[in-house]
This record gives C-alpha cells, structure tokens and sequence, in this order.
C-alpha cells in the first residue's frame, strides 16, 4: 500500500488549486448571491482543460482511479456550487458510459460538453415529484410508437436541468416489473415536448442550476434507448420469467459509480472550511491569547482534521476499487458518500462555531460552506440511503 503521490499527480492537483484560487474562489460569493449560472467560469475551466475532464480520464489508464478526485477536491475547496457546475455534467456521462453502446458514446459525449470555445452541460433526470429514494417508483412513461419513443412525465431538482444541451432521462418502459422495466433515453433540448418548469431558489450550491424538466409527449427517434432496442427487449424479457436481468437499474448503477466523485466534493467543502477555522483561530484574540490556544479550539480543530482525512481516505480507497475494477463488495462507494457528506456538514458547523459571530454572517465564507454541505448528506441517495446500501452489505442481503 502506497499512499505517495506521484509527481504528476501533485502536478495536476497544484494546477487545480492554481485555478480554484484564482478563478473560482474571487468569484464564489458573487455567484451564491445571484444564483446565476456560471457560464464565465465553466468557459474558462474548458479552456484550462478542467471542465471534460471526467470525459478525457475516461480514455486513460489511470490505474490509482486518484487524478480526478484530487482534481475535484481542489475545485470544490473553491466553490461547490461552481465546482458543480463544472463537474455536474460528469453524472450522465457515467450514464451514457456505464449503460450506452458505443456508438452512443462517441456520438453524445461530444455533445455533453461542447467545445472550449461554446461548452455546453448535461443532465441525468431520475428524480420525480413523487419518487426520489424510491428509484422504483417512477412513473414518467416511454411508449414506442413506430419509429419513435414517446416520453411523458415530469422530473424535479434536477441537476442543470435548465441549462443542459443533453439529459439522460430514466423512464418506464413497463410500469408492472419496478426498476427492471426502466431505460434510459438521450434526450436533446430541442426535441419536440421538451422543456424546462421551475429553476428552484435553494440553501446552498446556489451557482448550480437545479431545475424541473417537463416531457409532453417528447418524441425522440428509436436509437435513443441507452443501450439499444436488442439490450431493453432481452432484459424486459428476463425481467417477466422472473429471471434475473444481472444487473440493476441505469439510474442505481450510475449512482454507484459517481458516489466516490460526490463524497470527494464534500471533502473539499470540508477541508476549505477546516484551513480557515485554523487560520482564524491563529489570529482571533480572546481573553489575552489567540484562541487557538484554548483546549475547546484545539479539540475542535482536531476532531475536524480527523474527520476530514477519514473522509478522503474512504474516498480515495472507493476511487481506487472502481479504476482497479473491483466490485464495492462492503458499498465502499456508499461508506465514501455517507462519510463525507456528514463530516462536510458537521465540520463546517464547527467552522462557524470556531469563528463565532464571525462565523455566522455573511463577511466571511464560512456560513456559505455550511449551506453547500448539506446537499451531500441528500443527493446522489440521502444518508439513510447509504446506511441502507452498507448495513445490506454487512448482513450479506445487498
Ligand atoms: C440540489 C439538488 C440537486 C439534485 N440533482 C439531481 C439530479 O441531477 N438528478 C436527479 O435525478 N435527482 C437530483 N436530485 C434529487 C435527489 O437525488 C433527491 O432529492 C434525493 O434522492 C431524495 O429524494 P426525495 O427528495 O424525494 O426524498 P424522499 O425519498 O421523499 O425522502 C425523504 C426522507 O425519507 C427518508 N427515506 C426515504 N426512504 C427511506 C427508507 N427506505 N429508509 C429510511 N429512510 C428513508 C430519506 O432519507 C429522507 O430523509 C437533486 C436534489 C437536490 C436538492
């Protein structure tokens, strides 16, 4: 077991840094107040080579599985809801690779991400007014019509939902067989009966475009079906014998895949809020010593450097399983997720704790990382999802 860096990889990570300092983090504040959607900054990673990368470490041989995470860390250290806009089109890419032919990668991954010059995002759309944990659930429709798939349904809290070129859309295909009858579709902006409801107003990641999706009888030619037509009719097939289909749902296995990369978000969160809780308390004066003198400081400041290196460490072992092909047989993913997302949330409360009033108004950055944690123990399955997933793990009933 080696826990060194090679020199590329702590070249990588300084460059990311680089940017994150420089580009994002003058700019986070800005953004968490307005809302808007970072478009300036998104072209400015595409032209640093940033925003894509997800697509570009799709074609390496990165045996560690370490480059992206320590690249999302920095990233996020700058500003999740910028760094989610940046990183956010990752999530249906994991669903074109994991679930498409090839031929369907070559053709859409391109258009997920643009060019540097005009960069353009994705969505994956899986989340209902009526079905989020209860991936099983769902109800939006996919009805063959000739040569076409008729999609109907509506999606909530999606993820550039109102600024995506491309979104992957979970749908049923046969209501009766659960997550067994569902497929996935590639959805373009400009297919006829798609359209983007309600941007919603939220607590944190406020840079990142969270947004409702309306299929009115979207139609979409046959080829669209993540997979192929041949895949979905030998899986409905096996789903109505009551054979096994192998594997679960495109919407599970995607979230599978994508908990490492979503758990190292919150660990830059985190870490960002630890660097400046310390630095503060070197500074702070109370009662004639800085407060980092003061034991209550130091226990808190420890317990948070802890929480944060246990954090990293769960990620970067999940991250490394995935790129060595190993199965998360104990929910590595999950355990990296669920880890990550509580430890963001609790160590930005000791942040402002640390910083006290300081801590709790708008001056300083602190109460802004506190807001964006509090996604990582909801999305991407909330934490009660993932104790679900590991204790199934545990039990051997996964
Ligand atoms: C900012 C943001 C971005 C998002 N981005 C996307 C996106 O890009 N794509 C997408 O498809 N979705 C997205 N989502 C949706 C998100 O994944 C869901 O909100 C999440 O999965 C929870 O679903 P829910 O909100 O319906 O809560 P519910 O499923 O209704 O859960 C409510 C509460 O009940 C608990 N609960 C439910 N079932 C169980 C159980 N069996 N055991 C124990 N507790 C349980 C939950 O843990 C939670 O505490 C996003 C949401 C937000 C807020």
């Amino acid at each position: 077991m080696d826990f060194q860096l090679t020199e590329e990889q702590l070249e990588i990570k300084k460059w990311a840094h680089e940017f994150a300092e420089k580009e994002i983090r003058p700019v986070a504040d800005e953004y968490d107040r307005t809302g808007e959607f970072p478009w300036p900054v998104i072209k400015k990673a595409a032209e640093a080579g940033i925003y894509s990368m997800d697509l570009y470490m799709q074609s390496q041989q990165d045996s560690s599985g370490l480059t992206l995470p320590l690249v999302m860390e920095e990233i996020f250290w700058g500003c999740a809801g910028i760094g989610l806009s940046i990183f956010g089109t990752g999530l249906p890419l994991a669903a074109l690779a994991n679930s498409g032919s090839s031929e369907q990668l070559f053709e859409w991954a391109p258009k997920m991400f643009g060019t540097p010059d005009d960069p353009k995002v994705a969505a994956f759309a899986v989340t209902e007014p009526q079905a989020g944990s209860d991936v099983s659930s769902l109800t939006t429709r996919a009805t063959r019509d000739g040569d076409e798939w008729v999609l109907s349904g509506q999606k909530v809290f999606i993820t550039n939902g109102g600024v995506a070129d491309v979104t992957v859309v979970v749908a049923t295909v046969d209501p009766e067989l659960g997550h067994r009858g569902q497929a996935s579709f590639i959805v373009s902006k400009d297919d006829p009966g798609f359209s983007t409801g309600k941007k919603e107003d939220k607590l944190g990641i406020r840079a990142s475009d969270t947004s409702e999706i309306i299929l009115d009888e979207c139609r979409i030619p046959l080829d669209r079906i993540l997979g192929g037509l041949e895949k979905l009719e030998g899986k409905l097939e096996r789903a109505r014998k009551g054979e096994s289909t192998g594997r679960s749902s495109t919407a599970l296995r995607t979230f599978e895949m994508t908990r490492p990369s979503v758990a190292i978000q919150a660990v830059g969160i985190a870490r960002a809020a630890l660097e400046f809780a310390a630095d503060y308390a070197k500074e702070r004066v109370a009662f004639g010593v800085p407060i980092a003198q003061h034991q209550s400081i130091q226990n808190m400041i420890a317990d948070m450097a802890v929480d944060v290196e246990s954090a990293r460490l769960l990620v970067h072992k999940a991250a490394w399983l995935a790129a060595s092909g190993q199965p998360f047989e104990k929910a590595e993913g999950s355990m990296s997720k669920l880890k990550a997302g509580e430890v963001a949330v609790s160590v930005t409360e000791k942040a402002i704790q640390i910083l006290g009033g300081y801590g709790y108004i708008k001056d300083f950055p602190v109460e802004k990382w506190y807001r964006d944690s509090k996604i990582y123990t909801i999305f991407e399955g909330t934490s009660e999802m993932q104790r679900r997933v590991i204790s199934r793990a545990v039990f051997g009933t996964a």
